[in-house]
């Protein structure tokens, strides 16, 4: 995360992106959930390696997901813990399983009470700049 200046008064956070990250964060921009493949043993991997995590091959290609997951696990969040969260409290963070290999950590845009677990989730995207966006999940 890097801080990316003062904005009315909040800091607003971004996420750092590097080069092995970055086709994942370029395709939210686009409206895509993509994450890495290998083809060496059919599997799919999130956050990116540089190899892959079953079979060690660094031959890995990106692959695009569905746009829906299933929500695995969430915890509402109403401690801030950074200034720029400040007023976003409470606010839902939860385990989404896209495809198997692929369980990704996201902002839920879903009242607590409308959640549970194993319910059918679709990827929504908050852009933070000119290329890239967050992948978040909605109801
Ligand atoms: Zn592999």
């Amino acid at each position: 995360m890097r801080q990316r200046g003062d904005i009315g008064g909040m800091m607003r956070i971004t996420p750092e992106i590097g080069p092995l990250g970055a086709p994942f964060w370029r395709a939210a921009g686009e409206g895509r959930v993509v994450a890495q493949h290998c083809a060496t043993c059919d599997t799919h991997q999130h956050p990116p390696l540089p190899q892959c995590a079953s079979c060690g091959t660094s031959d890995l290609s990106w692959a695009e997901l569905p746009q829906e997951g299933t929500l695995y696990a969430y915890t509402v969040v109403t401690h801030a813990t950074h200034v720029a969260f400040a007023d976003r409290v409470p606010y839902v963070i939860g385990l989404v399983d896209v495809v198997p290999g692929v369980r990704m950590l996201a902002l839920i845009e879903a009242e607590p009470s409308e959640l549970r677990i194993g319910m059918p989730l679709h990827a929504v995207y908050r852009t933070f700049s000119d290329e890239a966006a967050l992948v978040c999940f909605s109801k």
